[in-house]
């Protein structure tokens, strides 16, 4: 699986709050699998609108998504949120690059996107 912005690889990360989630080794961008975002908002009630509607003002992007061949993401918000997300049409994965990734953990709503470094990562 390779990043859609970079195409480096993703290593699997366990972050602080006892998560698994795929890493990019070249930009540090991440990937989310389908509703593993619930884990990093703190309310996750708040994500309903995101589920029953999709993500807001829904734009096509040139980036693809690393599991689903040759599909296209697409780029919005989060409603309820105003993070921007880049989300797979078909598995719903969600990509967030590292500048997304520094809004969200600057976000009182969100539980932080932060590595746990006691552990040793290895491929
Ligand atoms: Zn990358
Ligand atoms: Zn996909």
């Amino acid at each position: 699986m390779n990043c859609p912005k970079c195409q480096s690889t993703f290593q699997t990360t366990l972050m602080r709050n006892a998560v698994m989630v795929d890493v990019c080794t070249g930009c540090e961008g991440v990937w989310l699998a389908q509703g593993e975002i619930n884990f990093f908002i703190k309310d996750t009630k708040k994500l309903n609108k995101y589920y029953n509607n999709g993500i807001n003002q829904a734009m096509s992007c040139i980036d693809k998504c690393p599991t689903c061949d040759g599909t296209f993401l697409r780029k919005g918000a989060l409603p309820e949120f105003s993070f921007e997300i880049e989300e797979c049409p078909k598995c719903f994965g969600i990509f967030l690059d590292k500048k997304e990734i520094e809004t969200l953990n600057n976000s009182r709503d969100v539980n932080k996107f932060t590595p746990d470094k006691r552990v040793q990562h290895t491929n």
